[in-house]
């Protein structure tokens, strides 16, 4: 039996999977590792969140298949939080809830491409866009941003990479893994790009919205009435609630993008657990609980960003959102692979190698910061200890 599917066999595995791997092996092999590769909250879930989800299962019996798009109070209260706060106009018949952003994620962009159809993909990126587009059978172009130019996507850039066959682009902002924000100026070219072009539709993944620093204002692509409708708003509840396990978010479409997905989607999950839904309706109030993380990763990123600059091969500039620091490592002739398996190996602290997310990741690692300040001190001065050495 050796006929499997090509386009999944080409897939490249997720580098950062395989970094958080490594280190759990080593911890387990009694190794002191801090592990700062993963994306997941140090935070427990908050107790009223889990109260919620306990009533549901014990007390609702919402133990069952519910309607496939969600059960209708929490589309419309979904739909309720994204008219209030992201200025998106859209009811519940938008709304399409899923088992986590990256089902949600994978459902537009297999819904909507034809074998060959090309996507945008601007780099550096999440490394789960290109194979989820791979394994749709499209086609990813990567779009390399500049580490000098602060990442900046323009109109231009967009423009000179389409084709007949762009049919889809991908933005993620706040960016994992730059911890970009997407500004004002950078939306309106987007918007521009957008009108003229009507065929093509951008999915706008903004599962760190909360995650978002001094300040700013996180803004939504579909806020922009005129493109809405070649808007795929993506989101969930993982990174911004500390809910990575319980596996829900939800996608906000047009009613015809979202006709197509379901179309899929009652094929292939058929609903989401009604009692992690009840659970994610409580979340949605959690306004606090999600501030207060909020407030406490920007602590971790000021501390743990100074102590990574005072490393003299080290630039990190602080991220505007997300909790990952991205490092710029002036280390010449040591690609980022190398100097994540030389930190791994002599810190024992595990990262991701910038190159695992595309052009413009050369000479950059990513680090969690989703960790104990301790944690992130200790690891600072591993990577500085084992820095030196190579002098
Ligand atoms: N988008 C981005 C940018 C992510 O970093 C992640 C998780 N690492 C996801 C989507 C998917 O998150 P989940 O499936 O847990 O909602």
């Amino acid at each position: 039996m050796n006929t499997f599917n090509n386009a999944i066999e080409s897939l490249k595995p997720s580098a950062s999977i395989k970094y958080i791997e490594k280190a759990k092996i080593m911890k387990m092999n009694g190794e002191n590792v801090i592990g700062l590769s993963g994306g997941d909250p140090d935070f427990p879930t908050p107790k009223k969140i889990c109260d919620a989800a306990y009533d549901g299962m014990v007390n609702k019996h919402d133990t069952h298949y519910t309607l496939g798009a969600g059960i209708p109070e929490f589309r419309e209260k979904i739909a309720k939080k994204l008219r209030e706060e992201n200025h998106i106009n859209c009811t519940k018949d938008n709304i399409l809830v899923t088992p986590g952003g990256k089902i949600a994620i994978y459902t537009a962009v297999r819904s909507l491409l034809n074998p060959g159809d090309e996507v945008l993909c601007p780099e550096p990126n999440w490394v789960s866009y290109e194979p989820i587009i791979s394994a749709s059978y499209g086609v990813p172009v990567s779009l390399g941003l500049s580490y000098e130019d602060n990442y900046r996507i323009s109109e231009k850039l967009l423009e000179d990479a389409t084709t007949e066959k762009t049919r889809l682009i991908i933005i993620n902002y706040p960016c994992n893994p730059t911890g970009k924000i997407l500004h004002e100026d950078e939306a309106l070219e987007l918007v521009s790009y957008l009108k003229k072009h009507p065929d093509v539709l951008i999915l706008s993944d903004e599962i760190y919205e909360k995650v978002i620093f001094d300040g700013n204002k996180h803004i939504s692509l579909a806020s922009f009435s005129e493109i809405a409708d070649q808007v795929i708003t993506i989101n969930g509840f993982s990174k911004c609630a500390a809910m990575t396990g319980w596996r829900l978010g939800y996608a906000c479409a047009s009613e015809t993008v979202l006709k197509h997905m379901i179309q899929l989607w009652q094929h292939m999950m058929t609903c989401t657990s009604g009692f992690i839904q009840d659970g994610g309706m409580t979340a949605l109030d959690c306004h606090e609980e999600m501030a207060e993380m909020c407030r406490i990763y920007q602590q971790r990123r000021d501390a743990f960003i100074d102590r990574l600059n005072e490393i003299p091969c080290v630039t990190c500039e602080k991220p505007e959102g997300t909790f990952y620091a991205w490092v710029k490592f002036n280390i010449p002739n040591m690609s980022s692979y190398e100097i994540c398996d030389y930190l791994l190996d002599n810190a024992k602290v595990s990262g991701v190698p910038g190159d695992a997310y595309g052009k413009g990741g050369a000479n950059c690692m990513r680090f969690s910061f989703a960790n104990s300040m301790e944690d992130l001190m200790e690891a600072a001065d591993r990577i500085k200890k084992a820095l030196e050495k190579l002098n």
